[in-house]
């Protein structure tokens, strides 16, 4: 066994957390409690190749692995949860096209990602199909050449600011399978009847951009198709093994982030005449974070070193992604109570770590989901 990440990986992440320290804590506030998603940002990320490294050098990105995408996601969530979601989520839904997309869509999707001329997305949420995915109710009806498109998706990342999304719709309602009426479409959000409204007041992550959109007889034509018509549903799954292994990431640099403000408050803050870290209660506290992100560290990398070696492994993914969860929710309330009074003020880092943490447990599959999946492999195995 070899554990050690390689000198290319380690170089990505000195890189990374470089770029994050210089440039994310300048705007973090004001990108936070104003709501806005700092597009300078993401130009100097795509001109530094930090956005979208899984791409292949043959469409213009730097053909590495979903685990290097990780390392990055890490070191930028470090820094601020929010930024980060929203740099690195520009790419989201492009996995699809890279896994299932043809040779064309690939051609010309992928290489503008990484670029900063575009931006995408994946809609699957409806407001009354979450968890349930195969309960989507958006409607793409074939006429003649085009796919006709109707219904509202919610919670989109990147719903406004996208150029285009892979959405989820019915293609194939009188499937003898549930999960067989399922197509992935791309849509052009400057389509006609295509819909988009920010949503506000969030309580995390306010630097990155969520909607809700909506299709009305929204005509793309049909080689919009994403993959196989009727194996929407299973294709996102797949997608899913991928794209909840960068939440573990997202997930575990920031309760890092969170941790290391705690070390630094409790070594400077005095009590009782001593530093607060001098009291075992504190050594204990920050002994256990520490133990979490790295037990989560481990769990999350080997399904990433895993993935990248085409060995799909879904329930330990969502062992990752429950665990990691976890892990930020806890660290982080543990690392605000070390700041006392002072963490419950916004002009400490720790106040928005604490807001930004808790959707790690419910984007791309909530905790109970991932629970499921896991009791599913392995009640069905003994
Ligand atoms: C900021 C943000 C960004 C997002 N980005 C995207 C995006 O880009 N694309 C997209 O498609 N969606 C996105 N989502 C949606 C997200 O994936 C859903 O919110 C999530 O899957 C949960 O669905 P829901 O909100 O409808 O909750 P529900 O499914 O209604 O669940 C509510 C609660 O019930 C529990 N529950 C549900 N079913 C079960 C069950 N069978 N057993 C036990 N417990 C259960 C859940 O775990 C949860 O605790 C985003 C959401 C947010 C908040």
């Amino acid at each position: 066994m070899d554990f050690d990440l390689t000198d290319e990986q380690k170089d990505i992440i000195k890189a990374a957390r470089e770029f994050a320290e210089r440039e994310f804590p300048e705007v973090a506030q004001e990108c936070d409690r104003e709501e806005k998603v700092p597009k300078h940002l993401w130009k100097k990320a795509c001109e530094l190749g930090f956005v979208g490294v899984f791409i292949p050098e043959t469409y213009g990105g730097a053909g590495l692995g979903y685990l290097e995408h990780c390392l990055i996601n890490e070191e930028f969530w470090r820094v601020d949860p929010g930024i980060a979601h929203f740099i690195l989520a520009t790419t989201f839904g492009s996995e699809l096209i890279l896994l299932f997309g043809t040779e064309e869509q690939k051609k010309k999707r992928l290489p503008p990602l990484v670029q900063a001329q575009t931006i995408t997305g994946a809609a699957i949420t409806e407001p009354d199909a979450g968890s349930d995915v195969s309960s989507v109710r958006t409607t793409a009806v074939l006429d003649g050449s085009e796919y006709v498109i109707n219904g509202t998706k919610t919670f989109i990342s990147n719903g406004s600011i996208a150029n285009f999304l892979q959405v989820l719709c019915v293609t194939e309602p009188h499937a003898r399978s549930r999960h067989d009426r399922f197509s992935v479409i791309t849509v052009e959000t400057d389509r006609k009847g295509f819909e988009a409204n920010k949503l506000k007041n969030k309580l995390g992550i306010r630097a990155s951009d969520t909607a809700e959109i909506s299709f009305s007889d929204v005509r793309v034509p049909k080689e919009n198709l994403v993959g196989k018509a009727g194996r929407g549903f299973q294709q996102f799954m797949v997608f899913f093994d991928h794209t909840r292994l960068h939440v573990c990431a997202e997930a575990i640099g920031l309760a890092q982030g969170a941790m290391e403000q705690a070390i630094k408050h409790v070594r400077k803050r005095e009590q009782f005449g001593k530093p607060l870290a001098s009291f075992q209660v504190t050594q204990f506290k920050i002994a256990e974070m520490a133990t979490r992100i790295e037990a989560g560290r481990n769990l999350y990398q080997k399904a990433a070193w895993l993935l990248d070696q085409e060995r799909v492994e879904p329930h330990l993914i969502s062992m990752a992604k429950w665990y990691t969860g976890e892990t930020a929710v806890k660290v982080t309330e543990e690392a605000l109570q070390l700041h006392g009074g002072y963490g419950f003020i916004g002009d400490y880092n720790i106040e928005r770590f604490y807001r930004d943490c808790k959707i790690v447990e419910i984007y791309e599959g909530t905790k109970e989901i991932e629970k499921t999946i896991i009791a599913r492999e392995l009640l069905g195995k003994y």
